[in-house]
């Protein structure tokens, strides 16, 4: 019987919906094989993260609260998540793999000399034991990783499970002393920039309207879309040639090399779908394509295909669920 650690990210004094994603990867993996599961918050002044995961099955949390944590920096944040790991004798360590958690996990398999999956999607059972299975080739290939270190470390694709719900019970709360020294880390923390935004994040909403290259700033570019976006509480994506054209920021960017989300409704405007792009969302539950052509591969995804020109159809659709709203 093991015990995994899961990192759980957190905004706002709240476990992000990436972190409860992996503790449902955690229960799987604990219900095939009778481990525990322990929770680690990293942050300053994130006492309140700690009592929000109350219920969710964990023996323990374990909270690093200083200052010096308050940004993360990978090579610290992995300094301080691989000697928690040591010292509760953890033999799996799992979190999201969001910009922080594939920056970070590998410094921790180092730090623990641990074998490694990324991205892992789902769990399969071999005769050597649990594989981890994870896109590769942008998705065109599965392969199933068996580790046989005896600490594994695991990223964990946060769109290919459920948000875990609480299931009661105690979570006992405990301080974590981190030995934190920034000052020697390669990188540190300078400014944080973020996007003044009523939108929901990307890899939390619901909803996401995506813009592609047919979004001509001549036209009108992605303002054609953020009505839309509004009127459905969506968050806004892009597809790389949108943010390489510079018709949107770099962190709009889904896919292969952006981020990877798997809302409920993904509306695919003006975009072609390339596989690069469906490796970011493919996994959405209902995909909605806009296109002037009715021979794009976006098509082969999509549960539901408009041909029109999205500067005539986007505010028509929008007008209708207005109306429909009112
Ligand atoms: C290593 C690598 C990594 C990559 N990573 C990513 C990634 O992470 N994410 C990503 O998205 N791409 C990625 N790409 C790029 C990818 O291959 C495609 O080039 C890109 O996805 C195309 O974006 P697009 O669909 O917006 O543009 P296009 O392929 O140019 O498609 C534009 C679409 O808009 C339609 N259109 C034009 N005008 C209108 C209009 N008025 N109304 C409605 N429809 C209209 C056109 O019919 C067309 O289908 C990567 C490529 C490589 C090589």
């Amino acid at each position: 019987m093991g015990k995994i650690l899961v990192v759980i990210e957190h905004d706002h004094g709240q476990p992000k919906k990436v972190a409860l994603a992996t503790v449902s990867f955690a229960r799987q993996v604990a219900a095939r094989r009778g481990d525990s599961i322990e929770f680690a918050v990293l942050g300053s002044g994130c006492a309140g993260v700690a009592e929000a995961l109350t219920g969710y099955g964990a023996t323990a949390v374990h909270v690093a609260d200083n200052a010096a944590l308050a940004h993360p920096v990978a090579a610290v944040w992995a300094k301080v998540v691989s000697d928690l790991a040591k010292a509760i004798g953890a033999t799996a360590v799992a979190a999201a793999a969001t910009s922080l958690g594939k920056d970070g996990l590998p410094r921790v398999a180092v730090r623990l000399a641990a074998g490694m999956a990324s991205d892992v999607v789902a769990l399969v059972d071999t005769k050597a034991g649990i594989a981890f299975r994870r896109p590769m080739w942008a998705g065109n290939l599965l392969g199933d990783v068996v580790i046989d270190t005896p600490v594994q470390v695991i990223s964990v694709r946060a769109s290919a499970f459920d948000v875990a719900a609480p299931t009661g019970g105690a979570s006992p709360v405990q301080a974590f002393a981190a030995s934190v020294d920034a000052g020697r880390a390669a990188a540190r923390f300078v400014s944080f920039e973020g996007t003044a935004s009523s939108r929901p994040d990307l890899n939390e909403a619901t909803i996401v309207v995506s813009g592609g290259r047919g979004l001509k700033p001549e036209r009108g570019g992605f303002k054609v879309i953020e009505p839309l976006a509004d009127v459905l509480g969506a968050a806004i994506g892009a597809s790389r040639a949108a943010v390489d054209d510079g018709y949107a920021p770099n962190d709009y960017q889904i896919g292969q090399t952006g981020k990877v989300v798997a809302p409920q409704l993904y509306l695919a405007i003006a975009i072609s779908g390339a596989v690069q792009h469906l490796a970011g969302m493919k996994n959405s539950k209902v995909i909605v394509a806009i296109n002037t052509r009715d021979d794009e591969p976006i098509f082969k995804v999509a549960d539901y295909g408009l041909q029109g020109d999205a500067f005539v159809v986007v505010p028509e659709l929008v007008q209708k669920l207005k109306a429909l709203r009112s």
